[in-house]
């Protein structure tokens, strides 16, 4: 599918806000920082795609891109901040992160940010183990490759195959490196989208 060709469709903060339930969709998740927002401009080729995503009141909504053919989307979830975010903040997004998970019946598969500096943190689990307990699959791609070395690179994708297989024995995640800086990993990535939207 070409991923260009890519609209803004609106923003939710609950279930009655987003679009018809129909067609297929794809939702990318990450801790803020992790470099969401780059890899959907880099995927999406539009520069500033995901800036609207994060203008003022939108950074805690889930954000809808409508492709083509238009029953296919990429949806931007908030990203999630610091362990140090108040209770509250937390609480409110990750209800509001549970609802859109198990109620989305167009919602194909998960692709989930983490900085390839700081692999697998708390919240990668937390994601990690709320879509499989779903039985969404999810992919992770390890971001900014660019700032590790081919040995680190080789080593950090290594040792995250290994705890994946440790902690959750599940064919349904998987996970590769990506670079926006370099466009590094973008043909794997589109692969795995094409892949989940095609079903
Ligand atoms: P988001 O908060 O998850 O949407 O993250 P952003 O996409 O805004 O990226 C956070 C920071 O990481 C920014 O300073 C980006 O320039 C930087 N960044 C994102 N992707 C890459 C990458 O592939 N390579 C490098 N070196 N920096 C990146």
């Amino acid at each position: 599918m070409n991923y260009q060709n890519v609209t803004f469709m609106t923003s939710a903060a609950k279930s009655d806000q987003c679009p018809d339930d129909i067609g297929s969709e794809v939702a990318f998740a990450g801790r803020s920082n992790s470099g969401k927002s780059s890899a959907l401009n880099t995927l999406t080729k539009h520069k500033a795609l995901a800036r609207v995503s994060k203008t003022p009141g939108r950074t805690q909504l889930i954000n809808f891109f409508a492709l083509e053919p238009e029953e296919n989307r990429l949806v931007d979830l908030p990203g999630y901040g610091y362990a140090k975010v108040p209770v509250a903040v937390r609480k409110s997004w990750q209800s509001m992160l549970e609802m859109y998970l198990s109620k989305r019946e167009s919602l194909k598969g998960i692709i989930l940010l983490v900085d390839s500096r700081h692999p697998l943190k708390e919240f990668d689990l937390v994601m990690i183990q709320y879509a499989l307990d779903l039985n969404t699959p999810i992919h992770l791609l390890l971001t900014k490759s660019d700032k590790l070395s081919n040995n680190q690179q080789a080593k950090t994708i290594m040792l995250v195959k290994k705890e994946l297989q440790n902690k959750y024995q599940s064919d349904l995640c998987t996970v590769q490196l990506f670079s926006s800086l370099k466009n590094n990993g973008v043909d794997l990535l589109v692969s795995q989208l094409d892949n989940w939207f095609e079903k």
